[in-house]
């Protein structure tokens, strides 16, 4: 190949040394003992064109796109931490942080009183929820109400006392009612942690395998975990059945109440 001058300026700037053949006849013209070939320092230089950096590996584009999701994450659940209650309601009725948003009628924040001595916690709203736009508000809802109404609990208005706070671990309905992914658990988890921060309730009932994984980071079964009180961020906490899973399964009701008990005496005692 003949390169241009401009060529060749480029190539070098590049750090691209040439190497110019020597024309056939010149070579046949001027024959080399074989013995110098090697160290002859009137020998042609190959061009050695620089050998191209290794192309980062493809898994290490996916770590440092990985860590980047997680420093925003971070910083995510950071802001989150801040919120008042505004702009907190704000931030969950704008969020699209999973995949949840796109089939959402609409979040579903949580209800009651913002000091409350009793927070509930359970998995993510329903179809009833997700029209309505209020935890529990469905069958498992009634029951939930039910229940509450047993130890003069509320979710309508009242004193701090008597007024629970509902709330979900998911803001918004998986479609066809599916158990949440935990990419969604994680997303929505800075949205709890301040809920839980802001009211700083006497006792947190969790109801169901979502709230307790969530909360307790604990995969062990409810059956384990009930009966006994755990703390979320110093709160003491303590574990039901689901009120879904009550309305399938009569004979756990009297577990439940045993674990209605349980809290009741721990909001009172820190009274
Ligand atoms: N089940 C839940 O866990 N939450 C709701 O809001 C409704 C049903």
């Amino acid at each position: 190949m003949a390169w241009t001058e401009r060529q060749r300026q480029m190539l070098q700037e590049m750090g691209i040394r040439l190497w110019a053949p020597v024309a056939p006849t010149e070579v046949a013209a001027t024959p080399l003992p074989a013995a110098n070939l090697k160290s002859s320092p009137a020998a042609p230089t190959p061009a050695v064109a620089p050998v191209p950096a290794p192309a980062a590996p493809a898994v290490s584009a996916a770590a440092a796109s990985a860590a980047s999701a997680g420093v925003a994450a971070d910083e995510r659940a950071r802001s989150i931490a801040l919120m008042p209650w505004p702009a907190l309601r704000e931030a969950v009725a704008a969020c699209s942080a999973c995949g949840l948003c796109q089939g959402r009628r609409q979040t579903v924040f949580g209800v009651g009183h913002v000091q409350a001595h009793w927070l509930i916690v359970g998995e993510a709203p329903g179809e009833q929820e997700d029209l309505k736009g209020e935890p529990f508000v469905g069958a498992a809802g009634h029951l939930l109400d039910r229940m509450l109404g047993a130890l003069q609990l509320t979710r309508a208005e009242a004193p701090p006392e008597q007024q629970v706070y509902i709330a979900n671990t998911l803001k918004c309905r998986p479609p066809r009612n599916r158990n949440p992914e935990p990419d969604e658990l994680s997303c929505c988890e800075p949205f709890l942690m301040r809920q839980i921060e802001l009211i700083r309730p006497r006792i947190i009932l969790a109801m169901g395998r979502f709230a307790v994984q969530s909360l307790l980071r604990s995969s062990e079964p409810i059956g384990k975990l009930r009966g006994r009180v755990h703390r979320y961020q110093g709160v003491p906490l303590v574990v039901t059945y689901h009120p879904a899973y009550l309305l399938r399964n009569l004979a756990d009701k009297s577990r439940a109440w045993e674990d209605l008990c349980l809290a009741a005496q721990i909001a009172d005692a820190a009274c």
